[in-house]
């Protein structure tokens, strides 16, 4: 199949901190069970700012934290306090409740660049216990001027620890010099391919910051080129065989289950607490705004 260029969106997170998306988004909604993919920076901040996303909830979903550079303390309703560092894998799962913050370092002013994507839960394991874990080393080759990092799934012979529930790919690709790299794919998975710096060539087709590559299915391998330094991570994964909702922090099958977490989560019903944020609390958006949303897919 053709490729499709689709250009990322700016969106905010926490107070007002931009970012690229990349999914969902009215071309694609999902790469296999990929269903979200933010790329923030890189940003220098000031003390204050960076990352300052306080307490929510999410449910029917796996946050998964790819850090290129700087911190970040992950918190959340189950006590944990995680900070973040560059070459690591935060992955949190909702199932069928959690809540979290994520803060960059008070106090100081820093760097920031990292992928954060979420993985939709099957009906299998969408209603299952909360967990966090981080992943603090990763699968690492070097391959034709190509430094590889499995951050889930299996390539080149190794495998990432990354515990997901359903056949997933991630890989970040650090592309060192003028190089050509040939990657096999399987060809069951639907893939896309998002540059995080400089400039690759994509199956021929070529791409900076702000431009997902969706190459579709029934592909055995993508080549990538590049002229000077570049760096880009490659999702892939089995068609979702579920239509899913996902609106605001949440990933749900009706309309009902979202009122019912909006409720919930406003009310302080479940999700639990987080202690420690220095950021407010976020409010879900009015349940109301639910009945002018159509099915994704
Ligand atoms: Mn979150």
């Amino acid at each position: 199949m053709p490729l499709e260029r689709i250009a990322t969106r700016n969106a905010e997170v926490g107070d007002g901190l931009s970012v690229r998306r990349a999914l969902p988004g009215k071309q694609r909604r999902m790469v296999g069970a990929w269903c979200f993919l933010d790329h923030l920076g890189p940003i220098d901040y000031q003390a204050g700012g960076g990352l300052t996303v306080g307490p929510h909830p999410h449910i029917g979903l796996q946050t998964f934290t790819w850090m290129l550079e700087g911190e970040v303390i992950h918190r959340d309703s189950l006590g944990n306090q995680q900070t973040i560092s560059p070459g690591q894998v935060n992955l949190m799962t909702a199932g069928g409740g959690i809540s979290h913050s994520e803060d960059s370092p008070p106090g100081r002013g820093g760097r920031a660049h990292a992928v954060q994507l979420w993985i939709a839960l099957d009906e299998a394991h969408r209603h299952g216990a909360p967990a966090f874990r981080n992943y603090p080393v990763l699968p690492v080759s070097d391959r034709d001027g190509c430094r590889i990092t499995l951050l889930a799934g299996s390539l080149f012979g190794q495998r990432a620890p990354v515990e997901v529930f359903l056949p997933l790919l991630g890989v970040d690709i650090a592309l060192q010099r003028a190089t050509t790299l040939e990657v096999p794919l399987d060809p069951v998975f639907e893939h896309a391919a998002l540059v995080l710096e400089g400039e690759v060539s994509i199956a021929g087709e070529s791409a900076g910051p702000g431009m997902l590559v969706y190459l579709g299915s029934a592909r055995d391998a993508v080549s990538l080129h590049c002229t000077a330094p570049a760096r880009m991570v490659l999702i892939g994964g089995a068609p979702f065989g579920e239509d899913i909702l996902l609106w605001w922090n949440f990933v749900a099958r009706t309309q009902q289950e979202l009122a019912d977490a909006v409720h919930d989560w406003n009310h302080g019903t479940r999700f639990g607490e987080v202690h420690g944020s220095p950021s407010r609390r976020l409010v879900a958006p009015d349940v109301a705004q639910l009945k002018l949303r159509t099915p994704d897919r």
